[in-house]
């Protein structure tokens, strides 16, 4: 039986004859259900008419995203370290040349995820590179397709290896999780945010939002939250959830400052 994945939100479904009658993540405040109405497509249906491309950023760092966009449209990085490769946040598409292309680079060791809307299709890439997915058990509500690859983990921070931790900020989601990579930008560090801290167009300042396609924000103690939940990290880069949404110097400055506007706009300060 086909495995569904919902055309907006990119999210995979266990099997099942027919396609489910809604997807739970675009019903929920936070996403949307598009004017066409709920549509699914399938992994084969969409190796058909879409390859993933890669881009080095740095040495260690490649994004991997699809072409055409789907879904959502993020791309997801492959951190690579001397102890293991690990996906950081997952796309819907994996297809023969993506396997091909990782397994060249080393591998996948493990999976680690922001939140909920980049889970999209993270079992088949689990089981293609046979390695655990770690999720924080606070956004636990939100699997679709459970798997005895993904590891709930609790509390604040995870160390993995090699200067790879991940860091619970909350904020979009109660569980969302950003990466920290303390041997990026040359041993500068570096942050893979997802949307947890988004890279705004300009790529000079961070947003932090409930919903974005919903223009939901956040509060003054969740937005509080994320900068104390970073604190006792230092960071040179952040890169956010699209190819071109990349802070390239003085990340946490930028964090800092816009933490601080964010907070002056939603209580009405400094001219806002
Ligand atoms: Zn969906
Ligand atoms: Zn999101």
């Amino acid at each position: 039986m086909p495995l569904f994945i919902c055309t907006a939100c990119g999210t995979q479904y266990p099997d099942s004859a027919a396609p489910p009658a809604q997807c739970l993540i675009c019903e929920e405040e936070r996403q949307y259900v598009p004017p066409r109405g709920q549509t699914w497509t399938t992994l084969d249906a969409l190796r058909i008419g879409h390859a993933n491309n890669c881009r080095e950023y740095e040495t260690g760092l490649i994004g991997i995203g699809t072409q055409p966009q789907f879904a959502i449209g993020q791309r997801a990085l492959l951190v690579r370290t001397p102890g293991g490769n690990v996906l950081w946040d997952c796309i819907s598409l994996l297809d023969t040349a993506t396997v091909t292309v990782i397994e060249g680079l080393g591998g996948i060791k493990a999976i680690a995820i922001s939140h909920p809307h980049f889970y999209t299709a993270m079992v088949e890439w689990a089981h293609a590179f046979d390695c655990p997915i770690h999720l924080h058990s606070a956004d636990k509500q939100w699997v679709m397709r459970p798997d005895a690859a993904i590891k709930h983990w609790d509390g604040e921070t995870l160390e993995l290896w090699d200067g790879v931790t991940l860091v619970r900020c909350g904020g979009h989601f109660e569980g969302g999780t950003v990466l920290h990579w303390a041997g990026g930008a040359q041993g500068r560090s570096v942050v893979c945010s997802g949307d947890i801290l988004t890279v705004a167009t300009d790529r000079k300042w961070l947003s932090f939002m409930r919903s974005y396609p919903n223009f939901i924000p956040l509060s003054a103690r969740a937005v509080t939250g994320i900068g104390e939940a970073l604190k006792p990290f230092a960071f040179e880069a952040i890169y956010g959830h699209y190819f071109d949404r990349v802070i390239a110097r003085h990340g946490k400055q930028v964090l800092e400052s816009s933490i601080a506007r964010y907070i002056a706009a939603i209580e009405g300060k400094r001219g806002y």
